[in-house]
């Protein structure tokens, strides 16, 4: 059966996530150095990452909405230093800034021009990653995220939105991303085709069930994989 879409995930498929994390990070401890040193000193980078993992913990409400729960840390780390009007839409603004500065994999941004030539392509992430910020917004049809849908990957309901969206029956989308149980067993369990960027060759963990169909090392693999059989 042809593909006749494709959903993608964004953090650690197109680029690594981690060093724009960290960046981010940094930005908002420099900021409160300088703007509010008694709340920087009282919540340096690590501990800051503690509390937000306790908000995280506390408020499963919020497991779909990273942006949230990364605001009300920041509501809780003025708050226990004595300030209630904690300047939340400034400092969302730097973090955002900077968690948005991503370098793309050298492969990503080639293979999502031969890849959405053919096929339309939608975004599915857990994250609050902004393409048009990041400048690849326009490679497109639909943007699916865990903050709109109210559910994160792997609940196959995320999927489903994106079949949805994308106007294409599930098992005619291949999803393609770097996680193998959030990407591959979540888009699996929905019913669409599964392609797994492993870019480390990592042995498929075999505890989440059948493999996915593609094992593949990068977005290039993945371009040629649909040339040669991707519209059979
Ligand atoms: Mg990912």
């Amino acid at each position: 059966m042809p593909i006749r879409a494709l959903t993608l995930d964004l953090d650690d498929t197109l680029w690594p996530v981690l060093p724009a994390l960290e960046r981010a990070d940094q930005a908002v401890d420099a900021w409160l150095r300088q703007h509010h040193p008694e709340v920087a000193r009282a919540w340096p980078i690590a501990a800051m990452r503690e509390l937000r993992m306790q908000v995280a913990a506390e408020r499963l409400d919020l497991a779909h909405d990273f942006t949230r729960q990364r605001q009300l840390t920041l509501q809780q780390a003025f708050a226990a230093c004595g300030v209630d009007d904690a300047p939340v839409r400034a400092l969302w603004e730097i973090y955002f800034a900077a968690r948005n500065r991503v370098e793309l994999y050298p492969d990503s941004l080639p293979a999502l021009e031969r890849i959405t030539a053919r096929w339309p392509l939608a975004s599915l992430t857990n994250g609050n990653a902004d393409l048009q910020r990041i400048g690849i917004h326009a490679h497109f049809a639909h943007h699916v995220c865990a903050r709109d849908s109210g559910v994160a990957k792997p609940d196959p309901r995320i999927f489903l939105v994106a079949a949805e969206r994308l106007g294409v029956a599930p098992e005619q989308i291949l999803h393609v991303g770097d996680d193998p149980a959030m990407d591959i067993a979540g888009a699996r369990d929905a019913g669409l085709r599964t392609a797994w960027i492993n870019r480390d060759g990592r042995p498929w963990p075999d505890e989440l069930g059948p493999p996915p169909q593609l094992d593949l090392r990068n977005l290039t693999e993945l371009a040629d994989w649909l040339d040669a059989h991707g519209a059979r």
